[in-house]
């Protein structure tokens, strides 16, 4: 696997690869990688001929009061990692070779990122667009695979590749849990002890809506969420930042929800922000 830093020879490597008509797959991610990341780029590994993964954490994805310092990184066990899926280039610039003294641009985004994480994580996702933007520039991609996990940042990056005509397929893939059901992430690291214990609860308030739409068709939303909320503050190391059903296409909020739709959590366990979502 060759491992990459600078943009030049990435860019050789790409141009070479294209001149022998191969088709490239692309893995973003942000490191510290676990088993959610690896489905991923065993699923890219499948559909593509030469396979790019980038790690970069990504600045301008993160809020002022958020956890880019202290964000984990691992990028000798990664390189392993991915050197063992077979991946053909790791990508993983230093953030002053991705955004250049002077860097001012940025996509801005509309409805789609104004709800669920967009409202708590402001500028967030323009952040996330932005620096996909780059990698699809890049990189040429054919296809590109991310996590259902992160639903928002899928549908947002489906929608910014119609709207600004990017030639690459996007992949979506499902979620990748713990056995206890806990979504894997990588901050799941942060939790003490005591709060990955607690932190299972949005897993199971998640099942507990699906059943509820399972047993009763149409449901208000307002009564999903509320027993999403009291399952998940029963404890009182948990701090819902948000529970919605929405359409999952537009991710409009539903007034009823029903099957197709999605339901989404967000929660803080003390610093640590938790989201998962579940389709009913
Ligand atoms: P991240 O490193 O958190 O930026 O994630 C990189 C990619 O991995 C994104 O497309 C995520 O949606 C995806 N991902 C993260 N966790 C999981 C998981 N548990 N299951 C499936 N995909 C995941």
């Amino acid at each position: 696997m060759n491992v990459v830093t600078e943009i030049a020879l990435l860019r050789e490597e790409i141009t070479s690869w294209k001149k022998e008509e191969h088709s490239i797959g692309l893995v973003p991610t942000m490191g510290f990688l676990h088993e959610g990341h690896l489905s991923l780029v065993r699923e890219a590994r499948t559909r593509c001929d030469k396979l790019v993964t980038s790690i970069f954490v990504n600045p301008l994805q993160f809020g002022a009061n958020e956890d880019l310092d202290r964000y984990p990184k691992t990028l000798q066990r990664d390189t392993q990692l991915l050197e063992r899926e077979g991946v053909d280039l790791l990508f993983c610039p230093q953030p002053a070779a991705m955004y250049q003294k002077g860097f001012q641009t940025s996509v801005t985004l509309g409805e789609i990122a104004s709800n669920l994480c967009g409202s708590s994580r402001p500028g967030h996702f323009e952040g996330v667009a932005t620096v996909v933007c780059k990698l699809f520039n890049l990189i040429s991609p054919d296809i590109a695979v991310f996590g259902q996990k992160d639903y928002q940042q899928l549908m947002i990056i489906q929608q910014l590749v119609e709207d600004l005509n990017f030639p690459v397929e996007i992949i979506g893939c499902p979620i990748v849990r713990e056995p206890d059901g806990l979504a894997m992430s990588s901050r799941n690291k942060y939790l003490t002890d005591a709060e990955r214990k607690e932190a299972v609860r949005l897993y199971k308030a998640l099942i507990q809506a699906r059943q509820m739409i399972e047993e009763q068709g149409i449901c208000p939303s307002v009564q999903v969420k509320r027993s999403v909320q009291d399952m998940i503050e029963e404890s009182p190391l948990c701090r819902v930042d948000y529970v919605a059903v929405v359409n999952a296409q537009t991710l409009s909020p539903v007034e009823r929800a029903k099957q197709g739709d999605i339901i989404a959590v967000a929660v803080f366990l003390n610093k640590t922000r938790l989201i998962d979502n579940m389709l009913l």
